[in-house]
């Protein structure tokens, strides 16, 4: 299905007008997609295509908590035009997990992809949980890799909260080292086995100011660059440092408080020789009957991103119009 009733939200009764007469597959605004609330976007770049995976906010009431059960698949070729794949997993798929489908992270290792997601862990080991699922396609079918959780709330005490171990990020370095980032409140690193299957190292506390979650890692030309919301209501910052293994050097905000979402949570990718960041914020208008964005309703959108010529990251604007 191709999602392209971004039309009927175009500004402007002209537009509107001039957009039943467009053919709908070179037009693409923010947010991207309008046929669920999605969420804590993930991209994977894999050869030309783009996935695109998201939580799937249901909130019917938007005035309560997150609502999430499961995660939903997106691609595209041009970034501009998103195909619909549907749900590729529930949290409860996991026999371990209780639900919550947070944040997750996919990456490509050896021809399997690897999709590690947040959920909440049953009363055996209570509180968020990473777990990992496994597939030979990027659009499933994912099972569970390994019979229980990858990091559970009690192998992390820094924090009193049982949601301190939240927002996987993992990065596979050029010497085919792979690294999970992931933390509220504290940032916190470790090292994968080469099958990514187990930790291959102790849990490690990264000094990184002003950090909420929702870690990102990518580099860029000889940059490793350390992302991640920061403050609350959220914005996006960013460290930098020539090893992944820092010292991070502070570069300050990437990214504003999105519209209408005091959550925010970024994955950068570079495609056909762009670089792109992807968001959520809460401003999708009622539409297909849906009721309208929010703090729990959130949507995912995407901006250019581009890097100045120090290796820092241009600070990021939001637009409605998104990439064009
Ligand atoms: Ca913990």
């Amino acid at each position: 299905m191709q999602i392209c009733t971004s039309f009927f939200r175009a500004p402007g009764r002209l537009l509107v007008a001039m957009a039943f007469f467009t053919s709908c597959v070179a037009w693409s605004s923010n947010p991207i997609i309008d046929e669920a609330f999605t969420a804590d976007p993930a991209a994977l770049v894999d050869g030309d295509t783009v996935y695109l995976y998201t939580g799937h906010d249901v909130a019917p009431n938007n005035d309560k908590f997150f609502e999430m059960h499961d995660w939903l698949a997106y691609s595209s070729r041009d970034m501009k035009t998103w195909q619909s794949h549907g749900p590729i997993l529930k949290a409860t798929d996991f026999k371990w997990a209780k639900g919550d489908a947070w944040a997750s992270h996919m990456i490509k290792h050896r021809g399997r992809y690897y999709f590690f997601v947040t959920v909440r862990h049953n009363e055996q080991k209570p509180g968020f949980a990473i777990g990992l699922a496994v597939a030979d396609s990027p659009l499933g079918p994912f099972k569970d890799a390994l019979g229980h959780a990858l990091i559970n709330n009690e192998m992390t005490q820094h924090t009193r909260n049982d949601w301190d171990d939240i927002d996987p990020a993992v990065f596979i370095d050029s010497d085919d080292q792979a690294y999970l980032f992931f933390g509220n409140l504290v940032p916190k690193m470790v090292k994968l086995s080469k099958d990514l299957r187990s930790l291959a190292g102790p849990i490690e506390v990264l000094d990184l100011p002003r950090f909420t979650e929702a870690s990102w890692l990518h580099k860029h030309k000889e940059w490793y660059y350390l992302s991640y919301a920061c403050d609350f209501p959220e914005k996006i910052c960013y460290s930098r440092s020539k090893s992944i293994q820092g010292p991070w050097q502070f570069e300050g905000i990437l990214n504003e408080v999105a519209g209408n979402s005091e959550t925010n949570h970024q994955a950068i990718i570079e495609f056909k020789g762009n670089s792109y960041f992807i968001y959520h914020n809460g401003v999708l208008p009622p539409v297909n009957g849906q009721p309208s964005g929010g703090r729990f309703r959130r949507s995912v959108a995407i901006e250019r991103l581009y890097y100045l010529p120090d290796g820092r990251m241009q600070p990021v604007m939001m637009t409605s119009a998104g990439v064009q």
